[in-house]
């Protein structure tokens, strides 16, 4: 078995535009969101974060507590990037490149922002 390491992926919230960490756990070969956690924009300029790509499929574990800001329990991908999400919006708007839009397919993969 492979080493098992959690990592954490940076994210945004859509309501708030406030940087968070999600930290993500491997179960087998999925990824399950096991902790959210606010950032400053700053604290996260000052470390060294490495881009890394995970994938399988995510799901939200039952001790997730939501994005620290608004609650939302799930995410989207866009741009590289993660973004809160409330699991049922069709549109979104990405707090990253401000792309805009409707929301759709299923993400098998992710390349995360982690300093783990
Ligand atoms: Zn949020
Ligand atoms: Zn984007």
């Amino acid at each position: 078995m492979d080493e098992v390491r959690a990592v954490i992926g940076l994210s945004k919230c859509v309501k708030t535009g406030k940087l968070y960490g999600i930290r993500f756990e491997p179960q087998g070969n999925d990824w399950i969101m096991t902790w959210a956690f606010p950032l400053s924009e700053k604290a996260a300029a000052g470390e060294k974060y490495d881009r890394l790509t995970i994938s399988g499929r995510f799901f939200t574990g039952e001790e997730y507590p939501g994005c620290p800001y608004c609650g939302n329990r799930y995410f989207f991908y866009c741009c590289g990037h993660l973004n809160c999400y409330d699991g049922h919006s069709k549109t979104s708007t990405c707090q990253w490149c401000n792309w805009s839009g409707e929301l759709g397919g299923n993400v098998d993969r992710i390349d995360i922002t982690s300093n783990i």
